[in-house]
């Protein structure tokens, strides 16, 4: 399987190119040159487990690395979830709730991550070299990516936060991180300004080349692809067409699951569920993307005007054409508006397999309070947003699966003001030591965070020489 850029001018690589690449070199986004038919193969693919479907998934793209190699580097990842299950589907009332979070830092994004730290140190052992990884995060990103890099070899990780602007909690799950290759970098400044510095730190094309810089956010592509797997999991064993709801804010999640129904999962409707942040839903209703402010809601992760995933959906849907992908995208740029046409003459509606809906804060406090009262469940606030999206939308007779993005232990203020009640501490927020934590602060300066990596990064040298 070959990789080509959204924006149509980089030579078709291999998937480990990719995977190390994470953005195209002419600015698009990375994606398999065809998508692989699956219908033939869906009823051998019925009742197997998580991990057995991930690596069956995984082998149709990931064609560069041995089965064997791949299929051991998957069962790894996925042994660090704490469910037998690892994704377990459970009732909720007239929804089923398929929870993505029993990784090491309770949110979704350990299922890709889990797997990308060790693809990339897989592909690095192969090839020689080692790898810098830089994300900024506003909160659940960091700790995931933290947790998928931490004592890995030839790696290190270094993670710009707005200073005192994440929750403590989540600050906590970056700090405590013990190992030598982790660098917690607290910015005087705000998520806006951790992104700059990224991008400032990126488009320096000599620094990154001399620093061996990588990154881990949703623009690479074996994250999407780790999370396919689980969209045809649940779907072919579901007992026919299921309607999945997906909590949405950078489009990651969710342009899974149309990838998956694109191969040919038995997949009926996606529902896109946004917070008030619902520069997605407009979109999927009504063809124009226009930009919005970003509003601070109670699902803090989907706090997200500008989706990166967007185009690789809007690849797929303009027929694989890169002129039409970059005007889109040139038109936005410029006007903060751009426009496509709906699925069917004389509708606006775009996609026929994707509904939209928003959800306000009352009514994702409202469903933690329903799920709580009559199910004694527990949903964090990311989770109930697309819970009441489903329960707005679905005929409960298809009892839609709803994907469950965070653990409710991670946002217990919210929690705790819909029921009235704390939730448990889970084990793996109670194990962290407030005594581990270790951060430095650094400007808000793009000049300030590549001193810290250059810094850093000749101290590791020499003590590689030493050792
Ligand atoms: C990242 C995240 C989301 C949004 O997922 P996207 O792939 O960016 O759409 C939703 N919920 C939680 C808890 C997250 O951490």
């Amino acid at each position: 399987m070959r990789y080509v850029s959204t924006r149509g001018s980089t030579t078709p690589m291999a998937f480990s190119d990719a995977v190390m690449a994470g953005l195209a070199a002419d600015g698009g986004l990375l994606l398999p040159e065809s998508l692989p038919d699956i219908s033939a193969r869906l009823d051998d693919w019925r009742g197997l487990s998580f991990v057995e479907t991930a690596g069956a998934v995984f082998r149709l793209y990931a064609d560069d690395i041995p089965h064997d190699e791949l299929d051991a580097l998957i069962a790894e990842a996925f042994a660090t979830f704490d469910h037998p299950d690892v994704i377990p589907l459970v009732e909720v009332g007239d929804v089923r709730v398929l929870e993505l979070f029993h990784g090491p830092t309770l949110a979704f994004k350990d299922v890709a991550l889990q797997v990308l730290g060790r693809l990339f140190e897989h592909i690095l052992a192969r090839r020689g070299g080692d790898l810098n990884i830089v994300g900024a995060t506003s909160g659940d990103t960091g700790s995931a990516a933290i947790a998928a890099v931490a004592g890995r070899a030839h790696m290190a990780i270094f993670v710009m936060f707005p200073d005192g602007r994440t929750s403590p909690l989540q600050e906590l799950q970056m700090t405590a991180a013990t190992d030598a290759n982790v660098h917690c970098l607290a910015v005087d400044g705000s998520f806006d300004d951790c992104q700059r510095m990224l991008k400032a730190a990126f488009a320096d094309q000599d620094f990154t080349a001399r620093r061996r810089l990588g990154a881990v956010n949703s623009v690479n592509w074996a994250r999407i692809l780790a999370q396919i797997s689980y969209y045809i999991h649940v779907s072919v064993n579901a007992d026919g067409p299921c309607t999945l709801a997906v909590p949405t804010g950078n489009f990651g999640n969710i342009l899974a699951g149309i990838m998956a129904r694109e191969m040919g999962a038995p997949i009926e409707q996606l529902i896109l569920a946004t917070n008030e942040n619902d520069i997605l839903a407009r979109f999927f209703d009504t063809g124009v993307y226009a930009r919005g402010t970003v509003h601070q809601t109670l699902s803090p992760s989907m706090d997200i005007q500008v989706a990166s995933n967007l185009e690789r959906y809007l690849f797929l849907r303009l027929g694989r054409d890169p002129e039409r992908v970059r005007a889109f995208m040139s038109a936005f740029s410029e006007h903060g508006r751009a426009k496509i046409g709906g699925s069917r003459k004389g509708e606006n509606r775009v996609d026929e397999a994707v509904t939209a809906v928003r959800v306000d804060a009352q009514e994702t406090l409202d469903t933690i309070a329903w799920a709580h009262a009559s199910h004694g469940y527990l949903l964090d606030p990311h989770t109930a947003v697309g819970v009441a999206a489903a329960r707005r939308t679905a005929d409960a007779s298809t009892r839609p699966i709803c994907l469950a993005t965070a653990h409710p232990a991670k946002f217990p203020e919210t929690v705790a003001r819909a029921t009235g009640q704390d939730p448990p501490l889970h084990p793996t927020l109670s194990r962290l030591r407030p005594e581990d934590a270790r951060r430095t602060p650094i400007p808000a300066s793009a000049t300030a965070l590549k001193d810290y990596i250059a810094n850093q990064d000749d101290l590791a040298r020499i003590s590689d020489r030493t050792s």
